[in-house]
């Protein structure tokens, strides 16, 4: 459904998969409407931590190679990666190998964020300040558009620097305090021999199929429930 003045915010991340063979959710933007954020850890050709904030109908995403910090002397780099769909933010599993990013991936951390002044003016300027409620990251960050890319290339690095308050600790560094999803509780390693996804979001998240009652089995069968749109 296309909106009036909206540009394809998904084309990119559209273009780099192939959805017959990754497990990823489908490019599918949605109404802009709440304010999430998740980390993703992300064993591809190098591990690192995808950050995503949820704005404008989209997850806006950075790479962070070595993951955030609780320390405010750290400015993590931070690679601005393609806008994500929203239910991006629900998906844990496994990218096959030789596809885009292939590797398992984690739900590392998963809240709300706010942001502090305009996010808009924030993004286009490169002073993007939020707070955060995560389970395992809250308080204030920043994330800083650097002004030049040492490659030349068209790669855009930012920066992730905790400020200081009351949830940050010189030398606390989270991912290393925690190494399993938040969500479902599994190492990298048993997302990556386990089921291949499980999917969070309301959409896409399946009941367990519970065992059939013979009234259950005789039961009329419901009409498929439609899609929220
Ligand atoms: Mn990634």
């Amino acid at each position: 459904m296309a909106r009036a003045g909206s540009r394809d915010l998904l084309a990119t991340y559209k273009a780099k998969r192939d959805f017959g063979k990754t497990p990823e959710p489908k490019a599918k933007r949605e109404r802009a409407k709440g304010n999430s954020f998740v980390i993703q850890k992300h064993a591809a050709r190098r591990t690192h931590f995808d950050f995503r904030l949820e704005h404008d109908g989209v997850l806006k995403s950075w790479a962070v190679t070595k993951g955030p910090s609780l320390d405010p002397h750290e400015k993590r780099l931070a690679v601005r990666t393609e806008d994500h769909p929203l239910e991006y933010g629900g998906f844990e599993g496994v990218i096959p190998k030789g596809e885009y990013g292939g590797g398992p991936v984690m739900i590392w951390d998963e809240g709300t964020w706010e942001p502090i002044g305009d996010p808009d003016e924030g993004l286009a300027k490169g002073d993007l300040k939020f707070r955060l409620h995560g389970h395992r990251l809250n308080g204030d960050y920043v994330l800083v558009r650097m002004k030049k890319d040492r490659t030349g290339g068209k790669r855009e690095n930012w920066l992730l620097i905790k400020k200081r308050d009351d949830y940050a600790g010189d030398g606390s560094e989270p991912t290393q305090d925690f190494d399993t999803s938040v969500k479902s509780g599994r190492s990298m390693d048993q997302i990556l021999t386990g089921d291949s996804a499980i999917w969070t979001s309301n959409k896409a998240q399946k009941k367990t199929p519970v065992a059939r009652t013979k009234r259950a089995a005789t039961a009329k069968k419901r009409p498929a429930r439609k899609p929220a749109r």
